[in-house]
């Protein structure tokens, strides 16, 4: 046995702990993988063996023993294992946290996984195709392939017993020539009738020109930017690789962002796909998604679709990697371990040797970047699919018009034609609620948050007033605490005050709303979504769920309300952000028969953004947006990390981060530059002072070794104890 185990264990610390092996002689051997039961200062914590060693700097008589090893067989294999540690320390976060924090809760206590699930084994379209008598001087896998291809619904282990003591790894070896497939049996549900494969559509030459690229890169790591206009088919070209990827008896993970897991998006990828699908996000339960993460494990699934953190499951044959929307900004975690999924999916597929597919209309400039140099294939679908059009979109300049509630006289306009047609549209809002300011008419006194630098938003359905950064709620007060005086009124736009507008202007037209309220209760959203398609609903107003995927054939207009918000953001990303925004929601309508028209309204009809997103489309805005972050010497031109703080005392955040910046600047190598302290834009939220201090470099691997040695010596730092503090690397907020 090795003298000492480094072991990860869940804690703040950035290190693995020395121990050395159980005292038990017949315990499992503490390999790489396996968890373990670690005395922890005075407690007992489960931790996993990262790697083993011959030496230690813990002095002797401090070194203690683990307590019990909890795994027979490694729970992650080295490729996992490589691939959680090398994302502990590229977002330089505690590596316990990143091993244990992305298992399974159950997992992460030390519970053993039991086996996946009752499985049955079915032949694949290659196990069919083989030659009748294969494979050779093998009669127990012979035999079992026979059987397999006799049947149309696979067999279990009991049916397949039969051909022999050694069936387990015959068809062990099966599966791994891709001519065998288990498939997963739901436990509580009897299986589904076979879905009726939904006739694939006949790819159009820039889809296959894409797939073609991809299957020629099968099998070996490469990354694809699959940049293609709204209704383009991108969907269609993931379904025909993962097919294809299924054929060979491998498995596919697609990523997609949180609000796109609607279920339209899951039932397209079950009737195509069949049954072996399994899916993860952050709305199951413990029980589903230990099921699931265990049926990937094992190779039961064929295809995993999930949000962010389905990217730490692990996958037993993996085949392709693929992030739908790859620009969505829910593919970065934003507290706790701040990793991005979309940039761990690339280093996914180069652990694992296999493709990665980021598909988007918009891509992130990192990607366009990426692509721009040649390390990404460069994938084009120009075009929409299937015979629609993309919309024209049309500036309604707001100058000296008269608005009611926002909304201009064009826009209403369009919204009758649409009524008459039995057409739908979609007015964008970035806000929810009724209002997002109430002031006192006669003093101007504004209602804030107690607890943040942020006005109250009002919501006139609960007759409250909501802080959206704190959730503290209010009633408004009847009478101004200012003046006295009752002349309290709501400025603004929110999607119920447009929503209930629209109702008054459009008579026996029916409205919707989609927001975070709206949506709030389970099943809600799949509600209203359905109730879109159904054609029951004519206008549906949102804020920028709205521009997440959906694909409602029968809008042929979409409005947006305000665009001058986005147009003048502070942040270095909101024009980014903004551009990514509209070409989104604006991809909503037109995706049927009939076209599609958006409505921009604005007060600067010749902002250069949105000339250029309308002249020249996003790519040629993204590629005039990359120079300009070149000239200012911003990501992806230069890398990032920041510091961040807070406390209930205000001058705890600061001082913590000029104690953090002395300390910087005596290990600092040329070329790595501190800035800051600052306080945050929003300096208090939920009753905390915020501050933040921004590392920032032209070369990543000098930026990856300044923070190494920084972090040693800000996490001894006094004022560490006494803040609550983060580094975010690449950080997609700087302010
Ligand atoms: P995207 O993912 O790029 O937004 P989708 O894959 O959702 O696009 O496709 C948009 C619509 O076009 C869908 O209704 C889809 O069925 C249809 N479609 C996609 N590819 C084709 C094709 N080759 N021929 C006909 N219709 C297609
Ligand atoms: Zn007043
Ligand atoms: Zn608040």
């Amino acid at each position: 046995m090795p003298a000492i185990l480094r072991v990860a264990v869940a804690s703040k610390l950035r290190r693995l702990f020395d121990y050395l092996p159980p005292d038990e002689a017949d315990a499992h051997p503490p390999v790489p993988g396996v968890r373990v039961r670690v005395p922890f200062g005075r407690s007992v914590r489960v931790g996993i063996v990262v790697e083993t060693s011959d030496e230690t700097g813990v002095p002797a008589e401090r070194l203690r023993s683990i307590l019990g090893v909890i795994d027979r067989e490694p729970l992650l294999s080295s490729s996992a294992m490589e691939f959680l540690c090398w994302a502990a320390e590229y977002f330089h976060h505690p590596p316990g946290e990143v091993l244990l924090g992305t298992l399974p809760p159950a997992l992460r206590r030390g519970r053993v996984p039991g086996p996946a699930r009752p499985s049955r084994w079915r032949a694949t379209q290659a196990g069919r195709r083989a030659p009748p008598d294969a494979p050779r001087g093998a009669p127990v896998q012979a035999r079992l392939l026979e059987l397999l291809r006799e049947s149309r619904d696979g067999l279990d282990a009991a049916a397949l017993a039969g051909a022999g003591t050694t069936w387990r790894k015959g068809l062990r070896t099966l599966e791994e020539r891709g001519w065998v497939r288990a498939v997963s049996v739901p436990e509580s549900r009897p299986a589904p009738a076979p879905a009726p494969a939904a006739p694939a559509v006949v790819l159009n030459s820039a889809q296959q020109a894409a797939v073609d690229e991809v299957r020629a890169g099968l099998g070996d790591f490469g990354v694809y930017l699959l940049d293609g206009v709204t209704g383009s088919g991108k969907t269609e070209v993931y379904l025909s690789l993962i097919e294809e990827v299924i054929a060979a008896g491998r498995q596919a993970l697609v990523l997609i962002p949180e609000i796109g897991l609607s279920p339209q998006l899951v039932a397209r990828f079950q009737s195509r796909l069949g049954d072996s699908l399994a899916v993860l996000h952050s709305g199951l339960g413990d029980r589903r998604r230990l099921q699931s993460w265990t049926a990937a494990r094992e190779g039961c699934v064929s295809v995993l679709v999930g949000t962010r953190s389905a990217v730490f499951t692990p996958l037993r044959r993996p085949g392709l990697v693929v992030v739908d929307e790859e620009h969505d900004p829910s593919f970065k975690q934003m507290d706790g371990f701040r990793y991005s999924a979309r940039d761990l999916a690339v280093v996914l597929g180069r652990v694992r040797g296999v493709p990665v597919l980021l598909g988007s209309a918009t891509p992130s400039l990192e990607s366009v970047q990426n692509a721009a140099r040649g390390r990404y294939a460069d994938l084009r679908l120009p075009r929409r699919a299937g015979g629609a059009r993309m919309p024209s979109v049309e500036v309604v300049d707001l100058r000296g018009q008269k608005l009611e509630e926002g909304v201009s006289d064009a826009m209403h306009a369009a919204i009758r034609r649409c009524l008459e047609g039995g057409e739908q549209s979609l007015m964008f809002v970035n806000r929810r609620g009724f209002a997002p300011v109430l002031i006192c008419h006669q003093c101007g006194w504004i209602a804030d948050c107690a607890h943040c630098d942020a006005h109250l938003v009002y919501h006139r359905e609960a007759g409250r007033m909501h802080c959206h950064y704190c959730g503290a709620v209010r009633a408004p007060p009847s009478e101004c605490p200012g003046c006295g005086g009752t002349d309290l009124r709501p400025i603004g736009l929110g999607t119920q005050r447009v929503a209930e507008h629209l109702s008054t202007v459009h008579p026996g037209a029916r409205v919707a709303r989609m927001d975070r309220d709206s949506t709030r209760r389970q099943g809600a959203l799949e509600a209203i979504l359905e109730r879109v398609h159904a054609g029951a609903v004519d206008i549906l107003v949102g804020t920028q769920m709205l521009a997440k995927g959906h694909h409602f054939p029968n809008v042929t207009l979409v409005g947006i309300l305000d665009a001058d918000r986005g147009l003048f953001g502070a942040d270095f990303r909101s024009t980014e952000r903004m551009a990514q925004l509209l070409v989104q929601v604006a991809g909503r309508c037109g995706r049927g028969e009939r076209p599609g028209r958006v409505l921009v309204q604005t007060h600067h009809p010749r902002h250069p953004l949105l000339n250029q997103l309308i002249r020249a489309g996003y790519r040629a805005f993204a590629e005039d947006a990359l120079e300009e972050r070149h000239a200012a010497r911003l990501p992806p031109h230069a890398c990032m990390a920041l510091l961040r703080a807070e406390a209930a005392d205000r001058e705890l955040p600061r001082d913590f981060l000029v104690d953090a910046r002395r300390a910087g600047e005596q290990c600092r190598p040329a070329g790595v530059n501190l800035l800051g302290p600052v306080p945050a834009l929003m300096e208090r939220r939920a009753g905390r002072y915020r501050a933040q201090l921004l590392v920032e470099s032209a070369r990543r691997p000098a930026l990856q070794r300044f923070l190494d040695e920084w972090l040693a010596d800000v996490e001894g730092l006094s004022g560490a104890r006494r803040v609550r503090w983060s580094l975010d690397v690449d950080p997609i907020e700087i302010l």
